[in-house]
C-alpha cells in the first residue's frame, strides 16, 4: 500500500512554513479527533494519518529527510520497518542513509542509543550476604560464590566459531535497533534477529552458542569490616559482569543483612536484651549475670526493682563501622512469676501475702492504678 504525501494530507504547499503546518494540523486534528467521531473508523484512520504527517513535518530534521528521501526517509520513525521495508533500497545504500541522515535523529531524541558494537561497561552484580551478629560486630572474612558471565575463551567474546566470519544483520542493517509502530507511537526496540549486536553470526561458537560470554562461578573472599549493619553495602571493584566489546567490568555489591539473634536485638550501635529476674531478687536487690558479646558481666540490681526497668551498660554495644565510640548494651529486666511450686512453697507465699495486709503500701503501681480507677469513675458520675 503506497502512502499519501504528507503535504497533501495536511493540505499545505511544499514550501509551507511551520506556522501554516501547525494551523493545518490543528484544523484537521480537531475535525478527525476520535472524541468527536466515536466509532468512525475512517475518521480514526485520517486522524492517525494527520498526526503522522505532522510529526514529521513539524520537525525540521525529519522534514528535511522526508523532502530528500520521501517516505523511505522517515519510515523508520513512523511506520514499522524490517527487512525489505524500504522500497527496494539496497541494504548497503540504506545503511548509508541510515547512518548519515538518521544517526542524529535517533540519537538526539533523548535516550540516545550507543552503537551496538561500542564498548559497554559490564553490569553491576548484587550478592545478598546474611551475617551472624557476632561476625558483624567483630568483622570477619567470608568466601562467597558469585555466578557471573565472563568473556568466552574459545571465541574471545566474538560469538563466532573460530575461523568463521560475521556478516551485517539483514533485519536492522547493523543498527541493532528497529522501530515498531504501537498505536500512534513509534518505539525503538532491540533487533529481534541479532539481539542488538547488528551482526549476524553464521557459525555460532560451540562453547558459548554465539553469546560471546559464558557463565562462570567464582569464589571470592570478602573482608567484612567490624560494625557493619543491615543495609550496608560492600563494593568490590571490577568483580561484576564482564564488559561488552572490550568495555570495563561492572562492580559487585555485597548487600549485608544481619540474622536475628536469640539474645540481642541491635538498634544501630546499641544492643538490647531482656534479662529475667525472680521477684525475690527484684525485691531484695542483688547481682545478676548478664550476657554481652564478649562474655558475661555482673549487673547490680537495687532493691525494689520493678519489671521493665532498663539498665545501661556503657560501651558494651557495637563499635560503628564508620568510626566513633561504641554503643551501649541496654538490659530490660523482666520479673518472672515462679512456676511448679510445692505445697510448702505455696503455703509460704500465702503467709507472705497475709503479712502484707490489706494496705497497698507495698505495691506502688497497684495503689496508683486503683486511685486512678477510682477518680475515673467519679469523673464519669459528675
Ligand atoms: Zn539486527
Ligand atoms: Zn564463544
Amino acid at each position: 500500500m503506497s502512502k499519501r504525501d504528507y503535504y497533501e494530507i495536511l493540505g499545505v504547499e511544499r514550501g509551507a512554513d511551520q506556522k501554516e503546518i501547525k494551523k493545518a494540523y490543528r484544523r484537521l486534528a480537531q475535525k478527525y479527533h476520535p472524541d468527536r467521531n466515536a466509532g468512525d473508523n475512517s475518521s480514526a484512520e485520517k486522524f492517525r494519518e494527520v498526526s503522522e504527517a505532522y510529526e514529521v513535518l513539524a520537525d525540521n530534521e525529519k522534514r528535511a529527510a522526508y523532502d530528500q528521501f520521501g517516505h523511505a526517509g522517515v519510515d523508520g520513525q513512523a511506520g514499522g520497518f524490517g527487512a525489505g521495508g524500504f522500497g527496494g533500497a539496497g541494504a548497503g545504500g540504506f545503511s548509508d542513509i541510515f547512518g548519515d541522515v538518521f544517526g542524529d535523529i535517533f540519537g538526539g531524541g533523548g535516550g540516545g542509543r550507543r552503537h551496538p558494537n561500542a564498548p559497554q561497561r559490564g553490569s553491576d552484580l548484587r550478592y545478598n550476604l546474611e551475617l551472624d551478629l557476632e561476625d558483624a560486630v567483630t568483622g570477619t572474612s567470608v568466601d562467597i560464590r558469585v555466578p557471573r558471565h565472563v568473556e568466552c575463551g574459545r571465541c574471545d567474546g566474538e560469538g563466532a566459531e573460530p575461523g568463521s566470519s560475521k556478516e551485517t544483520c539483514p533485519t536492522c542493517h547493523g543498527h541493532g535497533q528497529v522501530r515498531m509502530q504501537q498505536g500512534f507511537f513509534a518505539v525503538q526496540q532491540t533487533c529481534p534477529t541479532c539481539h542488538g549486536s547488528g551482526q549476524h553470526i553464521k557459525v555460532p561458537c560451540h562453547e558459548c552458542n554465539g553469546q560471546g560470554r559464558v557463565r562462570e562461578t567464582r569464589t571470592l573472599s570478602v573482608k567484612i569490616p567490624a560494625g557493619v549493619d543491615t543495609g550496608d553495602r560492600i563494593r568490590l571493584n571490577n568483580e561484576g559482569e564482564t564488559g561488552i566489546n572490550g568495555g570495563p567490568p561492572g562492580d559487585l555489591y555485597v548487600q549485608v543483612a544481619i540474622k536475628p539473634h536469640p539474645i540481642f536485638q541491635r538498634d544501630g550501635k546499641n544492643l538490647h536484651c531482656e534479662v529475667p529476674i525472680n521477684f525475690v531478687d527484684a525485691a531484695l536487690g542483688g547481682e545478676l549475670e548478664v550476657p554481652t558479646l564478649n562474655g558475661r558481666v555482673k549487673l547490680k540490681i537495687p532493691a525494689e526493682t520493678q519489671t521493665g526497668k532498663l539498665f545501661r551498660l556503657r560501651g558494651k554495644g557495637v563499635k560503628p563501622v564508620r568510626g566513633g565510640t561504641p554503643g551501649d548494651l541496654i538490659c530490660r529486666v523482666a520479673l518472672e512469676t515462679p512456676v511448679k511450686l510445692t505445697e510448702h512453697q505455696k503455703d509460704l507465699l500465702r503467709k507472705f501475702q497475709e503479712s502484707l495486709g490489706e494496705s497497698n503500701s507495698h505495691s506502688p503501681k497497684k495503689s496508683n492504678f486503683f486511685d486512678g480507677v477510682k477518680r475515673f469513675f467519679e469523673d464519669m458520675k459528675s
